[in-house]
């Protein structure tokens, strides 16, 4: 399959030996002039890169005060070393989160620090040079900015902040990443991810209606743009055609119909991702945002719900309202946003769906808690209601439900291996070895509880797995989205 070897799932968890430099290769396609000019970046390296790469350190240590924070309060007491999935996976030490932190660290200190500045060998600090450039390419592309390791950090230090902010100044200086940047131009050329224009996206959703009409007999619909809805649904392009993705977005209608919700999803909007995030750039982050804001006001909605997408929740849960709000001409009796999970967590709460769980009794089911849903958001009014809702959600829909071990899931779940602006097929093994910690955890609730199937509310996490899982031994076809064991488990009739 290819030109690297699957790391092999230990019976327990073991920490690697150190292999210094053995995924310094890994490096994903730079980005072209064409993608970077719309994002308001250099197409290529910039002559002055060096003195560029300091003016922009200089002004995000101004802006994200908590960038300083991180860089001066490490004390190299070691415990994020074995968190991160991607060390775990590889072995190579600049990928204990600490190292990778370090890689912007010694330059900080260089350029920034009394002590960097006259006695740099005593403070490990170190000038800007095309190496350490290289180095910052490779490894903060190697981080899937998931947070694991800030849970175990005794000060909190964030390894995703300080990649975030590697990849801004890489950016800012004309070494931007091609998979991330190509998708932001396209979101602001066509409205998502994919570039699936109106015409195509109407005609996705109009023969959904027809597979949902031949499978059940009830006329349950996918509106675009009608104006005056009450609910905008902003859901990941994924879930327009990919699969698991699609057998979700099949599932939100059904709820929709059976609750007798007017909603709509808008061309305008048609994309929950925000990759602005992955590359640490606010400006790009609010101009993907605002497009949510536009079609919300346009369309004349009370209410924004967002479909399965990890990052795009963090995005909508804990910045929408800075990036576009204010959100004063929604209803204010609804959060805003919602997550889907919520949405139809309080229906079934309320009885007011029927579910039939054997529907699902093919399948034995785990959990996957996606690390922006589980450690940078919250999903409804309690403590945990991210780690609760969904669980609930799919115990509502499943008779068989068995949790990964305690030490994987929750806010010690592990990363797919995918995220962060990682999906990409440039980056397979990097992505392969990352998903080891999971494919370990998944395969003992296989073993012992006779698990089949793997559920997740992130498209990054379905779309990473269904590639991944085959190198572990699994199918593809047995990581499914939430809504999609919703969707086999409701009971819908005509009258709804
Ligand atoms: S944020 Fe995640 S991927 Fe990045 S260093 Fe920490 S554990 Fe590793
Ligand atoms: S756990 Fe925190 S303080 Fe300790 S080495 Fe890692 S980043 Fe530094």
């Amino acid at each position: 399959m290819a030109n690297f070897e699957t790391p092999e799932i230990k019976e327990y968890p073991t920490i690697p030996l150190i292999k210094e430099g053995v995924m310094a290769h890994s490096k994903p396609f730079i980005s072209k002039d064409a993608f970077q000019q719309p994002l308001g970046f250099p197409g290529e390296l910039l002559d002055n890169w060096q003195d560029v790469v300091i003016e922009k350190m200089g002004e995000m240590l101004g802006k994200y005060r908590g960038l300083q924070v991180f860089l001066d309060s490490c004390v190299k007491c070691g415990a994020c070393t074995d968190k991160c999935h991607y060390f775990l996976g590889t072995s190579d030490p600049k990928n204990m989160p600490v190292a990778r932190q370090d890689l912007l660290r010694k330059v900080y200190r260089r350029y920034f620090t009394f002590a960097g500045k006259y006695f740099p060998k005593l403070v490990g600090a170190v000038d800007m040079t095309k190496e350490v450039l290289d180095d910052w390419y490779s490894y903060f592309h190697q981080c899937s900015q998931c947070r694991r390791c800030s849970v175990y950090c005794p000060y909190g230090i964030d390894t995703a902040e300080i990649s975030m902010a590697a990849r801004e100044i890489m950016d800012a200086v004309g070494v931007g990443q091609k998979y991330c940047n190509e998708i932001i131009a396209k979101v602001y050329k066509i409205g998502n991810n994919l570039g699936l224009p109106e015409p195509a996206l109407r005609d996705t959703l109009e023969g959904l209606e027809e597979d949902v009409l031949e499978d059940t007999g009830v006329a349950v619909k996918y509106p675009l743009d009608v104006k005056g809805a009450d609910i905008l649904l902003v859901t990941p392009s994924a879930d327009f055609f990919a699969e698991p993705h699609v057998d979700g977005l099949i599932g939100y209608g059904k709820v929709f119909h059976a609750a007798g919700a007017s909603w709509t999803i808008s061309s305008h909007a048609s994309e929950a991702a925000n990759f602005g995030m992955f590359i640490g750039s606010y400006e790009n982050m609010r101009k993907v945002a605002l497009r949510i804001r536009e079609a919300a006001l346009d369309l004349g909605v009370k209410r924004i719900i967002f479909g399965e997408c990890g990052h795009a929740w963090r995005v909508a849960y804990s910045f929408l309202n800075t990036l576009a709000g204010p959100f004063d001409f929604l209803d204010p009796r609804y959060p805003v946003p919602q997550h889907i999970c919520e949405y139809t967590y309080d229906l079934l709460k309320r009885g007011a769906l029927t579910m039939d769980k054997s529907a699902n009794d093919h399948m034995r089911l785990t959990f996957h808690d996606s690390c922006n849903v589980a450690r940078a958001s919250r999903m409804g009014d309690l403590p945990g209601g991210q780690f609760v809702i969904p669980r609930e959600v799919i115990k509502a829909s499943c008779n068989h439900f068995y949790d990964m071990n305690a030490d994987t899931i929750h806010e010690g779940t592990f990363c797919c291996g995918g995220g962060g602006g990682l999906l990409t097929d440039d980056l397979m093994e990097i992505r392969v070895k990352g998903a080891l910690p999971r494919m370990s955890a998944l395969k003992q609730v296989v073993e012992e509880h006779g698990v089949t199937h793997l559920a997740a509310i992130c498209a990054i996490c379905k779309s990473q797995f269904s590639k991944v899982m085959p190198y572990y031994g699994f199918q593809m076809s047995q990581i499914v989205s939430v809504h999609q064991l919703v969707s086999n488990a409701i009971v819908l009739n005509d009258k709804q």
